[in-house]
């Protein structure tokens, strides 16, 4: 690949981070966190006392529509991906290959997803039933394939060592 990439690049051809696919939410480090989603359109009942949920709404494709003015926890993350990039210890064109392969691993997932249901609503059902004991839907294997195919490669690359997702999974 002959396309040169900075790992700034690199994360604006992802925004995994702001959606569900790596956290369920987004903490808020008080008052004045709250008052830059507020002043981004957000509006009180959008908002947790101390976060709010993902899919971040300020996320503008695949980069923060508010980039020079987030959250204080948004600058601060960095996945294992972008931390090897931006280390040196792995070539920005691998990291954008992984980077290219989780997206369309998650994009898998969206396209999967039932009308109106967000993944939030997806895993709730999967809880509930597992609880229950109810057999899982046949229907429902090409989003819980694509879910897994996806958390598999989001722990292999992108979440730390001991944070990996789909060893809690049934
Ligand atoms: S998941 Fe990693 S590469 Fe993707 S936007 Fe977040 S920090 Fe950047
Ligand atoms: S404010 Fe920007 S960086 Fe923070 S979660 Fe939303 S889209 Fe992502």
């Amino acid at each position: 690949m002959s396309e040169a990439v900075s790992t700034g690049d690199l994360c604006t051809h992802c925004g995994l981070c702001c959606t569900e696919a790596l956290f369920g939410w987004v903490p808020l480090m008080g008052e004045a966190d709250r008052a830059i989603m507020l002043r981004h359109g957000y509006d009180e009942s959008q908002l947790l006392p101390d976060r709010f949920l993902t899919p971040c709404a300020l996320l503008d494709g695949k980069a923060c529509g508010v980039f020079p003015d987030r959250p204080s926890c948004c600058p601060g993350y960095r996945c294992e991906v972008l931390s090897a990039a931006q280390d040196g210890a792995m070539p920005l064109d691998q990291a954008l290959d992984i980077v290219r392969k989780a997206v369309a691993l998650h994009d898998d997932v969206q396209t999967n997803l039932p009308e109106g249901q967000s993944l939030h609503d997806a895993r709730r059902r999967w809880k509930e039933a597992d609880k229950s004991g109810a057999a899982p839907s046949p229907d429902e294997a090409p989003l819980r394939l694509a879910y897994y195919a996806l958390n598999l490669f989001l722990d292999r690359h992108f979440r730390p060592a001991g944070g990996e997702l789909v060893e809690r999974l049934d």
